[in-house]
């Protein structure tokens, strides 16, 4: 009878028709893509049963947890819970902009400026920005390094100048000078993407959207409430589930938390109000 396993010993098996390399390059890749948004996506499994769910919860914060994850029966009182400790921590500032302004074409402005930005960063820079350029006319008319000028050091300053201009011209030509109240009609303007246009339609307009990003995407995998790569994806998952009495509540509840306490590394579980219902679904490392 021939051998069961010619290969010298130690020589990995490989899994499904994949090379270890192979295997090791699909694993890096993956794990890049969990850490790219704080994620680390688990099985079912995995989360309940293996060494691997278990090693990825803080052996400090373990013992509190009561809950096994946030389900449409408890999500309502998580989010009533960080509704009430949320007056302690900062608002999102393009919720403050929408609030203090009340003008669509300033929350649109603002919030394509709050992309890859800090919050403090995004606040003084829409100040100037309004300053020389705070309505369509005069966006459309203004010059480009000026512009640039005004809003760096916001990322990408250049860049966004020479793309709100381009959205300020179409929103001109084809809406009539007033930014659209729907989320596809949104979409069609040169670089704004979803999370952009669910911010506008509810916040400024205060219509059904759920904004879905780093943070949002990242707290609700923890949660257990959603299991998704990318923020894409948990827009829709949460537009499936969420009822929608929450869905113009959950961005600046997750922002402000996300900011505060549930941050990207290293959470701050111990002061966390609602870590009883938390199974902490990726998180390595907590304080
Ligand atoms: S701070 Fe910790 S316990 Fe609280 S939601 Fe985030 S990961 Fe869960």
């Amino acid at each position: 009878m021939a051998p069961r396993d010619e290969r010298p010993r130690g020589t990995v098996r490989p899994v499904s028709g994949r090379t270890p390399a192979a295997a090791a390059r699909a694993r890096a890749k993956v794990a890049a893509e969990r850490a790219e948004h704080g994620v680390a996506e688990v099985s079912p499994a995995e989360r309940t049963s293996s060494s691997a769910g278990r090693a990825r919860r803080s052996a400090a914060t373990r013992d509190a947890i009561t809950e096994p994850a946030v389900d449409n029966r408890s999500i309502g009182r998580v989010l009533g819970i960080l509704k009430a400790a949320a007056p302690s921590w900062n608002a999102p500032v393009v919720t403050l902009i929408n609030t203090h302004e009340r003008d669509p074409f300033r929350t649109l402005t603002s919030c394509i400026l709050s992309l890859r930005t800090k919050d403090e960063v995004t606040a003084v820079a829409s100040r100037r920005m309004f300053a020389i350029a705070g309505t369509p006319e005069r966006m459309a008319a203004v010059d480009e390094g000026e512009l640039a000028r005004a809003i760096y050091p916001v990322g990408f300053y250049r860049t966004k100048a020479k793309q709100l201009i381009g959205i300020t011209q179409q929103i001109l030509a084809r809406f009539g000078g007033k930014v659209p109240d729907d989320i596809d009609a949104l979409l069609t303007l040169p670089g704004v993407g979803r999370k952009t246009a669910n911010l506008v339609v509810g916040q400024a307009f205060a219509k059904p959207a759920i904004c879905v990003d780093t943070h949002v995407h990242r707290i609700t995998n923890r949660w257990g409430y959603v299991h998704t790569r990318t923020p894409e994806q948990t827009e829709l998952a949460l537009r499936a589930q969420l009822p929608a009495k929450h869905w113009l509540e959950i961005n600046d509840l997750l922002v402000a938390f996300g900011q505060t306490l549930c941050h990207p590394t290293s959470p701050k579980c111990s002061l966390c109000p609602v870590a009883r219902y938390c199974p902490r679904i990726g998180v390595v490392r907590s304080r």
